[in-house]
């Protein structure tokens, strides 16, 4: 297939991106490291009139910027940048472990963080580890600039919260805090496929004992949470923690049937991957 028709445009400064947005709005998408809108423009599931092509904006960091509370993703930086980087590995564990977890090496070689924030499938990984971290992202357009949550950004199925003439031009994962413990852990049918579910967990210390946010992809519309609320570390390795999480996961996980799996398995799946990932990622953390 060959993609629709639209109007090529090149801009060489953040500046010029945000008065193309603020000049053609609702018909134009950026492209980023096109992984995601390249194939749906040749399946023609998108179809702007108008193309920004950000690659060659000048002086953009290639590489994850280490700030005093933040790891800050340009809109350039891609994927094998941030899964070779030792900032990335020691500050943001959780991301380091799910990137491997994201299509094949050479998908990673030009998809970019932000695009994968951007493009905001409920099946993708590095949604899910965002909102486990409660990141930010920095939303930009000719008005000005805006800091939108990562618990506000994902609206629905491949559907963010930025305006019509808005882009993403950073994305920051919170820098790892004394104690926090991480783990990523997923089940696809076959390396490198969106999983059929998958959970980013993120333990924290709270008094003598640690609590657990868990966020599912591939179970809902948007990136779905479960917060499992303080205790001791001893109480996650305990039998009955898995009958815990499996009455959370039943009360609050919706997930729909698809071609690949049915609800049902579905939340088979999140019980099980759920109960791993708080396990490990209580015993890589410490409680206060
Ligand atoms: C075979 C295959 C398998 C894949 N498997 C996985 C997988 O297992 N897990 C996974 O997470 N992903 C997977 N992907 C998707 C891949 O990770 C994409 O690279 C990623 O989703 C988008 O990043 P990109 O830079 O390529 O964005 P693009 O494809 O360029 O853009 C994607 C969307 O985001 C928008 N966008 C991009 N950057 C910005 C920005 N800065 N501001 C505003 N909007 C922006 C675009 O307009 C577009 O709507 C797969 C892709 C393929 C082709």
């Amino acid at each position: 297939m060959k993609p629709p028709r639209f109007e090529y445009h090149r801009p060489s400064s953040r500046d010029e991106v945000a008065a193309l947005l603020a000049q053609h709005g609702d018909e134009s998408k950026i492209l980023a490291g096109g992984q995601s809108l390249v194939p749906m423009l040749n399946f023609r599931l998108a179809h702007p009139d108008h193309l920004v092509d950000i690659n060659h904006l000048e002086g953009e960091a290639s590489e994850p910027e280490l700030g005093d509370r933040w790891v800050t993703f340009g809109p350039l930086v891609r994927h094998v940048a941030a899964e070779r980087s030792l900032v990335v590995e020691e500050e943001v564990p959780l991301l380091f472990e799910a990137l491997r977890f994201v299509a094949h090496p050479a998908i990673r070689t030009r998809g970019t963080i932000v695009g994968s924030i951007a493009h905001s499938d409920p099946a993708a990984e590095i949604p899910a580890v965002l909102t486990a971290l409660g990141g930010e992202i920095v939303a930009r357009s000719a008005r000005g600039e805006r800091t939108i949550h990562s618990d506000d950004c994902f609206v629905g199925p491949l559907i963010n919260a930025l305006k019509h003439d808005e882009w993403m031009e950073a994305v920051r994962f919170p820098r790892r805090a004394e104690g926090e413990g991480f783990a990523f852990e997923e089940f696809s049918r076959r390396s490198g496929d969106y999983a059929l579910c998958g959970v980013a967990a993120a333990a924290r210390p709270s008094g003598s004992g640690m609590n657990v946010t868990l966020a599912y992809l591939g179970v809902g519309v948007t990136p779905q949470t479960i917060e499992v609320s303080a205790r001791p570390v001893s109480e996650y390795q305990h039998p009955s923690f898995f009958g815990e999480l499996e009455g959370l996961v039943h009360a609050e996980l919706r997930p729909y049937d698809d071609i690949h799996a049915t609800g049902a398995y579905k939340r088979f799946l999140a019980v099980r991957l759920g109960v791993k990932a708080a396990r490990r990622a209580v015993s890589m953390g410490e409680p206060a």
